[in-house]
């Protein structure tokens, strides 16, 4: 038997307690005769309480002190579960991200993978080992510091890991027993989905599903490694992320051309008023928030009014950025003549996912019917070949969520949700 990588959320290793029952569970894997790589995050919100601490010593950390400060998080786990593996009479032995050969770019924060060099896991694992990885964490090619992946980073060490060490899967354990149809916290009749394409698990995960890291499916999608997304607190299988053309016609039910509905409440709106109707104002305003180096999401302009000739321009963008796009906008305003400025940061966006949805008919018109008589204002809408988005107000997102679920028969008559940990932070 081969290789098999297993990632461990924080909330699996929260406390002493649950580092022991982690590590009862790898050794049970060892003993069904698989070499076993392991990559942990933070103990619980170990994370976001470094973040706390560095910033209550300075208002702006700098970033290659923060890295260094937070991939120790990371370094608490990895040592700590390696003693409880060894308590259990197993060999273990933890390696920093810079020791597995995670090589990165120099980003700190958000540093991208370059190259695994995992030589000395191999070497552990050949002398019986289990190795174990801190996760989230390279060290940069160029100057040697440590750097950190993103939030959420270890999801993409493990199946970085998992592809270079040709791994036969890659096994994510969080505190739910895998992807939902829905949040099953604001979706109670949310169902697992037992297998799930590449795609339709990026554009969950890019709709603000905490499901997995975005750029792990990208990676896992790019090399063609398996997925398998499961609960440390349970022994039921889980989902499988793989290639469409392995999800099994099967596992869709016959009505179910979407496969999950995905929410966000981490977006704010920027409303541009009056923007006179003209080539090149669209340009300048948007090339002023990229210059500031802001992602935006979905764009929706007005027609315009025939008699003044004037536009609305609204977009989304995270709501962490909005203060500065709103800087970078409002020193526009005099060169384009643009009116006012609104900024909404009591926005959520709800969507649909699905790769049938391509090719069946109607399924905008039925979300949206679902929404009104639910009530629920939409604000923008945006789509690609296998979603549907849309920006309601915040105060209307479960509401969103509840009426698309039931539109499209997502849910299932027992609860088969359970959320056995985590904070949520
Ligand atoms: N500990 C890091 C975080 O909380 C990385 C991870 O959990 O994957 O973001
Ligand atoms: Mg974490």
């Amino acid at each position: 038997m081969g290789i098999v990588v297993q990632k461990y959320g924080g909330s699996s290793v929260a406390d002493a307690a649950g580092v022991k029952r982690v590590a009862q569970r790898i050794i049970n894997t060892k003993k069904l005769g698989h070499e076993v790589v392991v990559v942990v995050s933070a103990m619980g919100d170990t994370t976001d309480e470094l973040i706390d601490l560095a910033n209550e010593v300075s208002p702006l950390p700098p970033a290659r002190e923060l890295d260094m400060l937070l991939t120790a998080g990371e370094r608490i786990s990895m040592a700590v579960l390696a003693m409880a593996i060894q308590n259990l009479g197993h060999e273990a032995r933890s390696f920093t991200g810079s020791q597995a050969g995670v090589i990165t770019d120099d980003a700190h924060g958000k540093a991208k993978i370059i190259d695994v060099t995992p030589g000395r896991i191999q070497a552990a694992v050949d002398e019986g080992a289990i190795a174990i990885v801190a996760g989230f964490q390279g060290v940069s090619q160029t100057t040697k510091d440590i750097t950190t992946l993103g939030r959420g980073g270890s999801d993409t060490t493990a199946v970085a890991l998992a592809v270079a060490l040709g791994a036969e899967v890659c096994e994510i354990y969080s505190d739910v027993d895998g992807i939902f149809t829905a949040d099953p916290r604001i979706e109670p009749t949310a169902r697992k989905v037992p297998r799930i394409s590449y795609e339709e698990t990026l554009e969950m995960a890019a709709q603000g599903a905490k499901i997995l890291h975005l750029r792990c499916v990208e990676y896992a999608r790019r090399y063609d490694m398996p997925i398998h997304v499961r609960s440390s607190f349970s022994e039921k299988e889980g989902t499988w992320v793989v290639k469409a053309e392995d999800v099994a016609q099967e596992d869709h039910m016959e009505a179910a051309i979407i496969t999950g509905v995905a929410h966000d409440r981490s977006q704010a709106k920027i409303t541009v008023v009056g923007v006179p109707d003209k080539p090149g104002e669209a340009a300048a305003l948007f090339r002023a928030v990229a210059d500031a180096q802001i992602n935006i999401d979905m764009i929706v302009q007005n027609v315009s009014a025939a008699a003044t000739s004037l536009t609305d321009i609204s977009f989304t963008l995270p709501r962490g950025e909005g203060q500065t796009a709103m800087t970078a906008l409002a020193g526009l305003q005099d060169a384009i003549g643009f009116e006012s400025l609104q900024y909404d940061d009591s926005v959520g966006k709800v969507s649909i996912v699905g790769a049938g949805m391509s090719s069946a008919p109607g399924i905008s018109a039925r979300f949206f019917e679902a929404l009104s008589d639910a009530g629920v204002n939409i604000e923008m809408i945006s789509t690609s070949e296998i979603r549907v988005s849309v920006v309601v107000a915040e105060s209307q997102v479960v509401d969103a969520v509840n009426a698309a679920h039931a539109a499209f028969d997502l849910g299932s008559d027992e609860i088969e949700a359970v959320v056995y940990g985590g904070t949520g932070r």
